[in-house]
C-alpha cells in the first residue's frame, strides 16, 4: 500500500467500519442494546468521568451509531460527528451548545420550512433570537451581526430548491467577527458540496434525506470541523467553562479540535436525549454506501427534467442551478460542479389552482413532504410545508402560490418526463 488517502467513494463504503471484532460480521451489526457491561468499577468511573472513551448507555453513544458518525465525519472532512434522532435534533443540539438565553444568531431566510418554524417559534422559548439575512446578499449577514450574535446558519443548497449559497463570502464574514459558521448540508450531501472546504465550522444534516436516501429512516448528524477555537472564549460557556458534572473539566480545552462534537454529546444528547436508534443508523449506513452513485443519478435526472420543464408552455419558470440560464449557474459551477442535486422548484402559469391539480394528477411522483428518496416526489409548498407561514414569508422562502417542488428520484428520466407531461395536460 502507498500512503495515498482513500477517495470519497471508498470512504462512503469503508470509513468507520471494520469486520466485527466479536463475530467477523462484514456488514456493520445492529447493536440493539440499551447498555454495555463495564470491565470493573474503575473502568465505569473512567467512562463516566470522560477519562476513557467507551460505551455506557445508547442514549449517549452506540457502536452502530459510532460507525455512522465516523463515516459522515470522514465524508465531510470533519474531526468528529454525532448521530442524533433527526435533522431538527441536530440543529437543536448545535444551538443548545452555542447559545445562552438572550443570544442571537443570523440565519439565511431561504431554509427548509421546518427550520424557519423552529427558529421563529420553538427557539423563542429558550430565549434564542433569530435574525434573518438574505443568502443572495452576503452583506446582509454582516449587517445583522450584533455583540449578541453567537452563530451564523445557512443551507448550502437551500430548500425548497434551486438556491446556491456563496459559502466562501459568508464564511469570510463569520471569520472576521469570530462567529461559528454552521452549514446545513442536507440538500447537497458531501458528494456535491463539502462545506468545510469553503469555510464552514460546523455541518448539520438531516440524514432522513440523501444520506439515508431510501425514504425509510429519520436521522440527523452534527459534524465538527475542528476549525473554531472555543477554548478560552467566554461567549461559549459550554466549551470554555469548567463543567461541574465532569469534575471541573473544560471541554473545549480537554478535547481540542473535536470539543464541539463532545459537548453536543455529553451535554446535549446526554441531557436532552434525542438519540438515534441503532436500527436507523444501520439503514442510513447502508444508504451511504451508494451515496456517490445516487447523487450523480439524482442530479443528472433532475437536469434532464428541468430542461424539459423549461421548454413547456404551462410552466412559467424553472429554478434549477444546473440550467445554463439560471441565476445561480455560476455559483453552481463553483460549488457543485458534479451536479446541482435532486430538488428544484418551478412555477405554473395557472397559479395555486394549477399547483393543486398537478399534484393530484401525477402518478409516478408521490405527493408527500419529503426529499431525497429513490422515488420521485412532488409537493406544492404553499398548500402544505409552508402553509403556516404568512404570504410574505412564503414568497421570501421561495414558496409562493404557483411554486411546485420536485425531488427527482432514480427512475428512468423518460418515465418522469412522461408523467409530468400528462399531469400538466390535466392541470
Ligand atoms: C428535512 C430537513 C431538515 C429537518 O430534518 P428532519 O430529519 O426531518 O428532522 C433540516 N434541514 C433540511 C435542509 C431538511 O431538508
Amino acid at each position: 500500500m502507498t500512503d495515498r488517502l482513500p477517495g470519497f467513494d471508498t470512504l462512503a463504503i469503508h470509513a468507520g467500519a471494520a469486520p466485527d471484532a466479536a463475530t467477523g460480521a462484514r456488514a456493520t451489526p445492529i447493536y440493539q442494546t440499551t447498555s454495555f457491561v463495564f470491565d470493573d468499577v474503575d473502568h465505569a468511573a473512567s467512562l463516566f468521568g470522560l477519562q476513557a472513551f467507551g460505551n455506557i448507555y445508547s442514549r449517549i453513544g452506540n457502536p452502530t451509531c459510532a460507525v455512522l458518525e465516523e463515516r459522515v465525519a470522514a465524508l465531510e472532512g470533519g474531526t468528529a460527528a454525532l448521530a442524533v434522532a433527526s435533522g431538527h435534533a441536530a440543529e437543536f443540539l448545535v444551538f443548545h451548545t452555542l447559545l445562552q438565553p438572550g443570544d442571537e444568531f443570523v440565519a439565511a431566510k431561504k431554509l427548509y420550512g421546518g427550520s424557519i418554524n423552529q427558529f421563529n417559534h420553538a427557539y423563542k422559548n429558550f430565549g434564542w433570537n433569530v435574525v434573518w439575512a438574505d443568502p443572495d446578499d452576503p452583506a446582509t449577514f454582516e449587517a445583522a451581526i450584533t455583540p449578541k450574535t453567537k452563530a451564523i446558519f445557512v443551507e448550502s443548497i437551500a430548500n425548497p430548491g434551486g438556491v446556491i449559497v456563496d459559502l466562501k463570502a459568508i464564511a469570510a464574514i463569520a471569520k472576521k467577527h469570530r462567529i461559528p459558521f454552521i452549514v446545513d448540508n442536507t440538500m447537497a450531501s458531501p458528494y456535491l458540496i463539502r462545506p468545510f472546504e469553503h469555510g464552514a465550522d460546523i455541518i448539520v444534516h438531516s440524514a432522513t434525506k440523501f444520506l439515508g436516501g431510501h425514504g425509510n429512516s429519520i436521522g440527523g448528524l452534527i459534524v465538527d470541523g475542528g476549525s473554531f477555537n472555543f477554548a478560552g472564549d467566554d461567549r461559549y460557556p459550554a466549551l470554555s467553562k469548567p463543567r461541574p458534572e465532569y469534575g471541573g473539566m473544560v471541554l473545549g480545552e480537554t478535547f481540542g479540535n473535536f470539543g464541539f462534537a463532545i459537548a453536543c454529546r455529553v451535554l446535549g444528547l446526554r441531557d436532552l436525549g434525542p438519540a438515534l436508534s441503532p436500527f436507523n443508523a444501520f439503514l442510513i449506513l447502508n444508504g451511504i454506501e451508494t451515496l456517490p452513485l445516487r447523487m450523480q443519478r439524482h442530479s443528472d435526472n433532475a437536469l434532464a427534467v428541468a430542461e424539459h420543464l423549461a421548454s413547456h408552455d404551462k410552466v412559467s419558470w424553472v429554478s434549477y442551478p444546473g440550467l445554463r440560464s439560471d441565476r445561480y449557474h455560476n455559483l453552481a459551477k463553483q460549488y457543485c460542479p458534479k451536479g446541482a442535486g435532486a430538488v428544484f422548484t418551478f412555477g405554473l402559469s395557472g397559479g395555486y389552482e394549477a399547483g393543486v391539480k398537478l399534484v393530484s394528477n401525477l402518478k409516478l411522483f408521490s405527493h408527500l413532504a419529503n426529499i431525497g428518496d429513490t422515488r420521485s416526489l412532488v409537493i406544492h409548498p404553499a398548500s402544505t410545508t409552508h402553509r403556516q407561514l404568512t404570504d410574505d414569508q412564503k414568497v421570501q422562502a421561495g414558496a409562493g402560490p404557483e411554486v411546485v417542488r420536485l425531488s427527482i428520484g432514480l427512475e428512468d428520466k423518460d418515465d418522469l418526463i412522461d408523467d409530468l407531461n400528462n399531469a400538466l395536460d390535466a392541470a
